[in-house]
C-alpha cells in the first residue's frame, strides 16, 4: 500500500484536512501523563484486569459520542448499522484487540486526547497522587482509575488505529521503554469497519499471559460489559 495518498480515505466532512499525508512523527507525553505511565508500568498493583474495563468503557464512550454526532451529520452516521465492540485474542502473536465503531480520533485528538492529561479520570489520579503520596499508587490506580494508560498495565507496546469520519486512518503507538515518547502515522493496514472507529492492540507482556486465555477474558468481559449498551463480542481462534 505504499503511495497511496491519504486522500483515498477521504469521503468529505468538517474535519477534512487539506494538508498532505505527515510522515511518521514522534512527539513527547506531556510531564505527568509520563509519571503516570512510570507507575502503571512499575505497579506492583495486583489486580490488571481493570485495563479491560477501562478500554471497553473507552469503546463504548466512542460509540455513544459516534451516536450523538450522527444526529445531526450524515458522515458520522454512516448507514446507521448497529454498532459493536468486539475482542479479538491472537496467541501466537501475543495481542489482544479491542475494536470500535465509534467516533475515532483525528490526528489533533489523538495528541490532546492521548498525549495529555486532559479532562480525564487521569487527573483524579494524579491530583490525589500529590496530596497522598503515601496511599501508595496501587490504592490510588483502583481507586481514581487510569483510564487510557492502564493499557501498560498488562502490555509492553500499544498500537491505538484510529480514523475520524472523513479522515484519514492513523496509527498512534507507544511502548513502555521510559522514552516518554509516542508516534503518529498514516496506518495502511485492515481499514476500520464503518465511517469512523479505532482498533486498540495491546502487545503483552510476558507475565500477562492469562490474558491470552479465551476462558479468563471471557470471564472478564461478562463483568465490565453489564452497564455497557453496546454489543461486546469476544473473537477467539478455533482450536
Ligand atoms: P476518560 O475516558 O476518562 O476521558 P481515558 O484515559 O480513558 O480518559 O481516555 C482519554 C481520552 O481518549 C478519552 O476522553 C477519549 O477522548 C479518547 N479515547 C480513548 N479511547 C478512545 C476510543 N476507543 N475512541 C475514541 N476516543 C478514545
Ligand atoms: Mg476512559
Amino acid at each position: 500500500r505504499r503511495g497511496v495518498r491519504a486522500s483515498a480515505f477521504v469521503r468529505g466532512g468538517a474535519r477534512m484536512s487539506s494538508a498532505p499525508a505527515a510522515e511518521k512523527e514522534t512527539y513527547q507525553f506531556e510531564a505527568e501523563v509520563s509519571r503516570v505511565m512510570d507507575i502503571i508500568v512499575n505497579s506492583l498493583y495486583s489486580n490488571k484486569d481493570i485495563f479491560l474495563r477501562e478500554l471497553i468503557s473507552n469503546a463504548s464512550d466512542a460509540c455513544d459520542k459516534r451516536r450523538f454526532l450522527g444526529l445531526t451529520d450524515e458522515a458520522a452516521a454512516g448507514g446507521g448499522e448497529e454498532m459493536c465492540i468486539r475482542v479479538k485474542v491472537d496467541k501466537a502473536a501475543r495481542t489482544i484487540t479491542i475494536e470500535d465503531q465509534g467516533v475515532g480520533m483525528t490526528r489533533d485528538e489523538l495528541r490532546k486526547n492521548l498525549g495529555t492529561i486532559a479532562q480525564s479520570g487521569t487527573r483524579k489520579f494524579v491530583e490525589a497522587l500529590k496530596v497522598k503520596p503515601s496511599d501508595g499508587s496501587s490504592n490510588l490506580i483502583g481507586q481514581f482509575g487510569v483510564g487510557f494508560y492502564s493499557a501498560f498495565l498488562v502490555a509492553d507496546q500499544v498500537a491505538l488505529v484510529t480514523r475520524a469520519a472523513g479522515g484519514e486512518q492513523l496509527r498512534w503507538q507507544s511502548s513502555d521503554d521510559k522514552s516518554g515518547a509516542y508516534t503518529i502515522e498514516p496506518d495502511s493496514s485492515e481499514p476500520i469497519a464503518g465511517p469512523s472507529g479505532s482498533r486498540v492492540i495491546l502487545h503483552l507482556k510476558e507475565e500477562a499471559d492469562e490474558y491470552l486465555d479465551e476462558y479468563k477474558l471471557r470471564s472478564l468481559l461478562q463483568t465490565y460489559s453489564e452497564f455497557i449498551s453496546f454489543p461486546v463480542q469476544l473473537w477467539a481462534e478455533r482450536t
